[in-house]
């Protein structure tokens, strides 16, 4: 099979990121947000600012010329990259997100009010917001595919395709999920729904993801345009590329007007110049443009296909591994997914798991992934999310699955029983937690399990559970209340996180029950450190610590 051509071990030599100090331990899995660069592409940006630096275009000397043919050359591998029928329809971009904005903006200042843009629930906001704000500038309809859950069924196009579809703008492959529709059943429907209804609606393809995990073929898909960011595939941030059909970025008008696109200028009109330009207003972002050119030589040298054979085989193995887990709800399929694991712990936080996995050097997303509407459709606030580059070892994999069993195995200290409908608040019973017992745990994983105990002891309050409570400062949600009797101050804390409701434990053993002038005079911060919780705890939660600590000596105030 091909993925035996492939040599992972060779592939990841080649990013220097991972043989640095501090990241040999590394597991890097959050490479749908971006990847790492290989070195050639770091190479060559250094050598743009030291050998070629100069504005493009506009001047004629020696450094501009090299750096104009540089920017030109770069298209044309973009070209050759997207298969492309020519280098003119090539527009350099920021990234996706300013590619979709360029077109909702040319695209929709010539729809009438009325007409229809079709989306799907698993567009990353960069394909939802630009044509909200384009719907409700031109009164222009948004339909979606239907959906199950949040997940859209693009075998269901057809039925919001009619008369009035103007635009088409789907994923290529959701970063929440992973999901990769089958295209040529798109263009089949947007083939069929011409021949009923005429008109021409057109189709955008979101490839963010899938660049980075399929070679593309913008002819062989039939799209009319295709938006990708460099960084998602090995590449550098700042730079992405826009795919149009020529005859249509002639027809269209450009978003952004200033130097470089234009002909021709007078006081009170311009004409434009001639593609790609007309769509690259002001100066590009040319060193990445550089960076840019030598991934798309970096991935013309590998075996893509190999590359990708081996990205699913990882993706398969978390999937069994993780559908073992009762403690998870896995939301991600293995089928036609680009590289994405999606779970959600069934109970506790997400953010305590990826602090864990983070504990151990594993680096993962948690939270919406910028795809709020599909995860909130899937019942969840947020998700855990672990994405694969071809960098990604079968032991990234295996030590991941062990981390996560570790973190279940520890989270299986039963949840504090729901206080519900609570009128008012009561302080928690501390007395069973005893300072000397959690610092005599031997090592960090058995604190943090004696951490996630003294969590216990936190009762659920909804009572205090509103925006006056909330406690800033703390990554995840925390509530705190006070009252002083006698001079005596009483606290009363709760949290979303079990650790940080572990943390708040710890915090009110300190002060609960305290006079003003004891609790300012304790060291809490050199007990957080003495604990050993400064050094393992991730920053943000160290930080939610602090915020706890801080909110409590205000309220003295
Ligand atoms: N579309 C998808 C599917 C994405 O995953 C992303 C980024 O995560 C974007 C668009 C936006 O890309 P960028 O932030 O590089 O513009």
């Amino acid at each position: 099979m091909s993925y035996e051509k492939f040599s992972v071990a060779d592939f990841k030599r080649k990013f220097p990121l991972f043989s640095q100090p501090e990241n040999r331990e590394l597991i890097y899995l959050d490479n749908a947000a971006t990847t790492q660069k290989p070195q050639c592409v770091i190479d060559a940006i250094v050598d743009f600012y030291q050998h070629s630096n100069a504005n493009t275009h506009r001047s004629s000397h020696r450094l501009a010329r090299r750096a104009t043919a540089m920017v030109e050359r770069v298209r044309v591998q973009a070209a050759a990259f997207l298969q492309a029928a020519s280098p003119r329809e090539i527009i350099f971009c920021r990234g996706a997100t300013e590619a979709l904005n360029l077109l909702a903006n040319s695209l929709c200042s010539e729809l009438q009010p009325g007409d229809e843009i079709v989306l799907s629930t698993a567009e990353h906001h960069a394909n939802l917001v630009p044509w909200q704000m384009m719907a409700k500038k031109n009164q222009l309809t948004l339909r979606y595919v239907p959906d199950l859950a949040g997940v859209p069924e693009f075998d269901r196009l057809h039925e919001v395709l009619g008369a009035r579809t103007k635009i088409v703008s789907l994923t290529g492959g959701s970063n929440a999920l992973g999901l990769r529709p089958d295209f040529a059943d798109i263009a089949r429907q947007l083939r069929e729904a011409r021949e009923r209804f005429g008109g021409n609606p057109r189709w955008i393809v979101d490839a963010a993801q899938l660049a980075a995990h399929e070679a593309i073929d913008v002819q062989r898909l039939g799209c009319d345009f295709l938006v990708c960011s460099a960084h998602k595939f090995y590449g550098p941030t700042g730079i992405g590329l826009l795919y149009g059909r020529e005859s249509l970025l002639l027809a269209m008008p450009p978003w952004q007007g200033g130097g470089e696109m234009i002909a021709e200028v007078d006081l009170h009109q311009s004409r434009y110049g001639d593609l790609p330009h007309k769509f690259e207003a002001g100066t590009s972002s040319l060193a990445s443009i550089a960076g840019l050119g030598a991934t798309l030589e970096f991935l013309a040298g590998q075996d893509r296909v190999a590359m990708a054979a081996h990205e699913q085989v990882l993706l398969q193995k978390l999937h069994e591994g993780v559908a073992t887990l009762p403690q998870v709800r896995l939301l991600s399929q293995p089928q036609h997914n680009l590289g994405v694991l999606a779970f959600a712990p069934v109970s506790g936080s997400a953010t305590d798991l990826m602090h864990w996995l983070d504990g151990r050097d594993i680096a993962v997303r948690v939270g919406h992934h910028c795809a709020q509407p599909l995860i909130r459709a899937a019942g969840e606030s947020a998700t855990v999310r672990a994405s694969i580059a071809a960098y990604n070892t079968m032991e990234d994999v295996d030590h991941f699955l062990a981390a996560l069993r570790d973190y279940l195995s520890l989270s299986e200290v039963e949840e504090s029983p729901a206080v519900q409908g609570l009128p008012d608040w009561q302080p928690d019973d501390l007395s069973a937690l005893q300072l000397e017992r959690l610092a005599a745990q031997r090592n960090w994983q058995d604190r943090y399990r004696e951490l996630m105990r003294w969590g216990k002891a936190i009762t659920e309050k909804p009572a205090i559970r509103c925006p006056e409570n909330l406690v800033q400062g703390c990554e995840s949600a925390a509530w705190l209340v006070h009252r002083e009797a006698g001079g005596v101050h009483f606290f009363a804390l709760d949290s979303d996180s079990r650790v940080v409701r572990g943390l708040g434990a710890l915090l009110l053993t300190q002060i609960d029950g305290k006079t003003a002038g004891d609790i300012r005079a304790a060291d809490i911060e050199a007990l957080f450190t003495d604990l050993g919780l400064a050094r393992h705890l991730s920053e943000s939660r160290s930080n939610g610590f602090y915020a706890l600590m801080r909110a409590a000596v205000e309220t003295l105030q």
